[in-house]
């Protein structure tokens, strides 16, 4: 077998068209233009990657961006302080702080710092409920990715078996979270799976990710699943991305799974294409309801 490949970057690229358009019709109804404040503290050449993406996509989307760049030494209180101003600049709708921050910041303190209607991460424990309750003000960005690429490809979650490798609060958690809802992510039919959730402590790892009808990984081990650990047939969704060996590769070893998989997503271009394309909707929701 040879799998089809779901080509995330494609459908971001959709998704980012849909938003532009959306983009321009808030503005002619309602005068509004969505602003992303993006928070940067330190040098970390892939978080000053990332940011600088997220910069260019809101400027393609017709979405104004913000920059605020801190210097590594920053303390949490310098943090807040900023993080408090943004807040009320009604001016700006979300605000993105960039992860991770430097080991003296407590990341806790300053992710629950953001106002939750401002919070288009969806980290704060509010947003968080509000999902874990199947009511969402905002999706995180991957999780929802994902969730928008299935339903794109047509690939059906509700009744199948669903293996989340993988439990972290960005995205293992959220993901399990959506998959069990009754209803899929902005009304769509696209959830009510049967959801297994594995991480480092769980027995037997080949047993359990052998069961999926989808498999999802999000671990950060280059090339981590191997073809001997997927069901033959199954969607498999590659989160991870790995620098290894001078290139980027995923948790998922593509080379072997790709021949037992129904389908497969490549990386690059498939899940983080797509988180930032959700990034950019939630900076839009964020703004048509402010
Ligand atoms: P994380 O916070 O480090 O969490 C990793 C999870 O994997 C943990 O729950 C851990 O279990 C589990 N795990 C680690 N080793 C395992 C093993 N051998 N067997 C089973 N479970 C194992 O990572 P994350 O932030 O979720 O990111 C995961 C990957 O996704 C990374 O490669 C990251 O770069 C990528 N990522 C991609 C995007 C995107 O836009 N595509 C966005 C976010 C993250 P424990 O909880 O037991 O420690």
């Amino acid at each position: 077998m040879t799998a089809r490949i779901l080509d995330g970057k494609a459908i971001a690229m959709q998704i980012r068209s849909e938003i532009a358009a959306e983009v321009i019709s808030l503005g002619q109804k309602s005068g509004v233009t969505p602003c992303l404040a993006a928070v940067l503290v330190g040098d970390d050449p892939a978080s000053q990657v990332y940011v600088r993406n997220k910069e260019i996509a809101c400027e393609k989307a017709g979405i104004l961006s913000q920059l605020f760049r801190l210097p590594k030494s920053t303390t949490t209180t310098e943090l807040l302080e900023l993080l408090r101003r943004l807040n009320l600049d009604s001016k700006i709708h979300g605000i993105l702080v960039q992860l991770p921050l430097p080991s003296q910041i407590n990341e806790r303190l300053v992710l629950d710092a953001v106002l939750p209607c401002k919070d288009v991460d969806a980290f704060s424990p509010e947003n968080v409920g509000l999902i874990s309750q199947g009511r969402p003000r905002y999706l995180p960005c991957t999780p929802h990715g994902v969730m928008q690429l299935l339903g794109r490809c047509d690939i059906e979650v509700a009744g199948k078996e669903v293996v989340v490798v993988g439990r972290s609060d960005i995205v293992g958690k959220p993901l399990v979270s959506m998959l069990l809802q009754r209803f899929g992510p902005l009304g769509s039919s696209n959830s009510n799976a049967t959801v297994t959730c594995c991480h480092s402590q769980s027995h037997d790892l080949a047993a359990l990710t052998r069961r999926a009808e989808i498999l999802m990984v999000a671990i950060g081990k280059p090339n981590f699943i191997t073809a001997d650990m997927v069901r033959p047939g199954a969607v498999v969704i590659d989160v991870g991305i790995n620098r290894w060996n001078n290139t980027i590769v995923g948790d998922v070893d593509f080379e072997s799974v790709s021949k037992v998989a129904s389908a497969i997503t490549p990386v690059p271009g498939g899940i983080g294409p797509l988180t930032i394309a959700m990034l950019l909707k939630n900076t839009l929701t964020a703004a048509a309801g402010s």
